[in-house]
């Protein structure tokens, strides 16, 4: 058999995130590789991760939709995975694109409700109900089940839409506005950690941008993974969501901070940009500059700045009025209002990510299209 499952584990590592502020969901990977009916294969496959988060794009209708996977410690020895299965999710777990916990507890449910996410679940989290009573509110919880298309979401109360842009809750603003450190070599809070550590130097560490909320731990926010008491590294950079949004599809959403402004064109040099280039027409592709667009975060006021040849356009509150666009030359900057629109060609758009509630596209492009296995085939139509 030549499975091109090391393609397809690529294709599913790019949807993978524990960043707040892009997460759309929250899955206990242990469980998800278990749902065998999903294509009737081995007792455990990462391959199901897969087929849940295109279950999810599907679900929002939306492209490039990431999930945030809690791994806890058993899987990354699991039996019943392949041996290169059991490898590529410990590079995960080393790298920080997944949260690695020693026991699962009620971690997914934390982090859902920190960051007012659904969870990609099964059951009905029961034994929690008394801490997070939630879990019976409508849409929190969304099932994975096989559906003719592939599998689909059900909601296990009401109808299980998921909000186009999750507000944190109270408790999860707190703690997501603070930078946390953790005393042990730690990917998650590495950064904020001890800087006369001898880890110091060799952290490969997530940015303080994107740190994953603290867990809880009787009201003192400690690591998830190595259950330390974090140390409060001082206030976290704000953060804005934005999407780019091509002929009525959002194909992709990033994160401008205050420390980070992100560059948006055609294939913007340098790394940290947003490339637009394998979603245009070949005439967008000769009007739209390498970079086209700065977008920056100062003082809770987002911004674009002109950096193009041809100039950026801005849709005041969305407008579609020819008459009220207005034409940023180069290098010149307009601070955005909460529904601008920023144009660098005809339908090729970016704004905050909250203007979308949908996504635009009834089928997203799958993280499965390398899998050439029948039981994998039957669901991409
Ligand atoms: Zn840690």
């Amino acid at each position: 058999m030549r499975f091109e499952v090391s393609k397809v584990l690529d294709a599913i590592e790019a949807r993978l995130t524990t960043d707040p502020a892009l997460a759309r969901a929250v899955v206990d990977l242990s469980e998800i590789v278990r749902y065998a009916d999903l294509d009737g294969g081995r007792p455990a496959s990462m391959l199901r991760l897969g087929l849940v988060i295109d279950a999810l794009g599907r679900h929002v209708a939306e492209e490039n939709v990431p999930v945030y996977a809690v791994v806890p410690r058993g899987l990354l020895s699991d039996a019943d995975l392949t041996s290169n299965e059991r490898m590529v999710v410990r590079r995960w777990a080393d790298d920080g694109v997944v949260e690695v916990v020693p026991q699962l507890d009620d971690r997914v449910l934390e982090v859902a409700e920190l960051l007012g996410l659904p969870v990609l679940t099964r059951t009905r989290a029961e034994r929690f109900r008394d801490r997070r009573p939630w879990v019976e509110d409508p849409g929190r919880l969304l099932a994975a089940v096989p559906g003719a298309g592939g599998p689909v979401l059900v909601a296990r109360v009401g109808r299980g839409e998921v909000p186009a842009v999750a507000e944190p809750s109270p408790l999860g603003q707190k703690l997501l506005s603070r930078v946390w450190g953790c005393p042990e070599n730690c990917t998650a809070y590495g950064s904020g950690g001890d800087p006369d550590s001898p880890f110091a130097d060799m952290r490969k560490t997530t940015s303080p941008v994107s740190q994953p909320p603290p867990a809880l731990r009787a009201g003192v926010p400690t690591c998830p993974r190595h259950g330390t008491r974090l140390r409060d590294a001082g206030p976290r950079p704000a953060v804005e969501v934005l999407s780019v949004r091509i002929d009525g599809i959002v194909r992709q959403r990033f994160v401008v901070s205050t420390e980070k402004p992100v560059v948006v064109g055609r294939a913007p040099e340098g790394g940290g940009g947003v490339m637009l280039g394998q979603w245009l027409t070949d005439d967008a592709r000769k009007w739209i500059s390498r970079g086209h667009v700065r977008f920056a975060l100062h003082s809770g006021e987002l911004s674009a700045q002109d950096v193009s040849t041809n100039g950026t356009g801005i849709r005041p509150n969305g407008s579609l009025d020819d008459d009220q666009r207005v034409t940023l030359n180069r290098d010149e900057i307009r601070t955005l209002a909460p529904d601008d629109v920023v144009e660098l060609y005809a339908n090729v758009h970016v704004g905050r990510a909250k203007l979308w509630t949908s996504g635009g596209v009834s089928q997203p492009h799958s993280v499965m299209a390398e899998a050439p296995t029948m039981a994998i085939r039957k669901f991409e139509r």
